[in-house]
């Protein structure tokens, strides 16, 4: 499919322009110039009328290639005189005339209007500290044409968030600590994780290992220099439970050593994930270092599925490891599902959801499937058959519909580009079982130190007295092989350390 959008005065196409085109049709091009080789099958004429304090922007979309058809709308926002406010503004605009009118040419309403981005609680939040509860909705619908009901998930979301952890805007004198164990008994088929097999020749597990009671000791002493609590500890990957009882056991230790004050510490989750991984003695450990939250993920609870995308685990299995967790004293424990497996429909979904309702772990995670770039699954995508996206929807609010039954809220919320439906992962909790880490992760409020392999850092830079506008965050990644890790962690400690120093040195000396 190619459209062709001439440049629309002020730019050429932009990323947000083109996303938009990806969520109607799943195979599209914008060319510039209709003298290039290819037919072109649409065409846009969009005029822009710039005012002082207004911006209208007539969006026309014309069938070249077969029956003729033309979709026209106009959109129009009251904007300030900052440069770049008015730029935003500008792009908003067309890009809402342009959504409105892709939505009446195909008939497929977009729930998520023109937002684009993964984080759309993080905008939430930002709308009402400035603008309260009822302005920042209608700013979603009005503005990024979110539908009601989406735009309530948000709020009720955000305001959910702030209860779970009041002091949300106020924790850049604390981090968490991400863990990364990048191994897994086999790999996956939608999997973009850092996750390698453990029996695989990506670098030895014991060399890993070194490597990562290194970085937490290093990690340790800068934090405890700093003066810098920990908020939450998360160990995730690959599948942490892939390493063996003694080693975890012996993580941990170098943890307490190295660590502030443990007691400090709000939150310890283990995503044990794959179920062929947990053993009672794995269970021990992380009862005896006082994990409070572990996940245990079915996806599914069709076996044809677990075979189809290689998880290489039983349904019964999950069962099992479930019932074992809950008799060792787990009592936090979340589930993932996904929406959308190959050859999965409506009724794999409700089995799916009959079977989570016999077990009721604390916490529901919906995930939506998402074809990303580099999944064994995305490189054959004809290879698996997947629901169309009425179907998806529906499915989407059969599990919404569950969650409320059975006395789950929505707690966070985030989107993947490619998701199927243009839907969104949420986390779900019975009250008081939010995880805090999910949050404060998806929020970006609070610096978070990756450690391991594939682990992000994410350093929020404290704000500083007089400082304006957005805060700075600098994303720092370890390596995500094993191989290139195990030669190279020290340097990466090093550099990550030197851009903490860069972000709380001057402002822990009070400057
Ligand atoms: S268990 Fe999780 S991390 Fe491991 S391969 Fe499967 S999806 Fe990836």
């Amino acid at each position: 499919m190619n459209i062709l959008l001439s440049r629309v005065g002020f730019e050429t196409i932009s990323p947000e322009m083109f996303h938009l085109h990806k969520l109607f049709f799943e195979d599209v091009t914008l060319v510039e110039d209709d003298s290039a080789e290819a037919p072109v099958d649409y065409r846009w004429d969009i005029r822009v009328r710039d005012e002082e304090d207004l911006i209208e922007a007539a969006a026309k979309l014309e069938r070249v290639g077969g029956p003729a058809g033309a979709w026209e709308r106009t959109s129009k926002l009251t904007v300030g005189t900052e440069a770049d406010g008015r730029k935003r503004a500008f792009r908003k605009a067309v890009c809402s005339a342009m959504l409105q009118t892709l939505q009446d040419a195909t008939g497929i309403e977009q729930p998520w209007g023109i937002l684009t981005g993964v984080r759309p609680t993080k905008l939430m939040h930002n709308l009402l500290l400035k603008h309260g509860r009822a302005e920042a909705k209608r700013m979603l619908m009005e503005e990024y044409l979110v539908t009601e009901r989406k735009a309530e998930l948000l709020t009720d979301i955000a305001e959910r968030q702030l209860k779970v952890i009041p002091d949300l805007f106020a924790l850049d004198r604390e981090v968490s600590i991400y863990i990364g164990i990048p191994f897994c008994p086999t790999k996956c088929a939608y999997c973009t994780f850092p996750a390698y097999d453990i029996r695989g020749q990506n670098g030895s597990v014991a060399a890993f290992l070194e490597g990562l009671h290194y970085e937490i000791r290093e990690t340790g002493r800068w934090l405890k220099q700093a003066g810098l609590a920990v908020t939450t500890i998360y160990w995730g990957g690959g599948t942490p439970t892939s390493i063996e009882a003694h080693e975890m056991d012996a993580l941990f230790a170098t943890i307490r050593d190295s660590f502030p004050d443990l007691s400090l510490v709000r939150e310890l989750t283990v995503e044990a994930g794959r179920p062929d991984t947990i053993t009672p003695e794995k269970l021990d450990v992380m009862r005896k270092w006082g994990v409070g939250r572990i996940s245990i993920n079915p996806q599914s609870f069709t076996q044809q599925t677990l075979d189809a995308i290689g998880r290489h685990h039983t349904v019964k299995e999950t069962v099992e490891k479930f019932k074992l967790a809950r008799e060792m004293g787990m009592n936090n424990i979340n589930m993932d599902l996904i929406i959308g497996l190959p050859n999965e429909g409506l009724a794999e979904l409700e089995l799916s959801l009959a079977e989570t309702e016999k077990l009721m772990p604390e916490s529901l995670t919906v995930h939506t499937l998402s074809f990303k770039r580099a999944s064994k699954m995305t490189k054959n995508r004809d290879a698996y058959e997947v629901a169309e996206r009425d179907e998806i929807a529906e499915m989407m609010a059969r599990a919404t519909a569950w969650t409320e039954r059975h006395g789950y809220v929505p707690y966070y919320l985030y989107r993947q580009k490619n998701i199927l439906g243009n839907l969104e992962n949420i986390g779900y909790a019975l009250e008081g079982r939010e995880s805090l880490y999910n949050i404060l992760m998806m929020e970006e409020r609070q610096t978070v130190i990756g450690l391991g392999c594939g682990a992000v850092s994410k350093v929020v830079f404290p704000v500083r007295g007089g400082e304006e506008g957005p805060q700075r965050i600098e994303r720092f990644p370890n390596p995500k092989e094993p191989s290139v890790y195990n030669e190279a962690y020290k340097q990466y400690v090093d550099k990550k350390l030197r851009l903490l120093d860069e972000a709380y040195g001057a402002a822990l000396s009070g400057v």
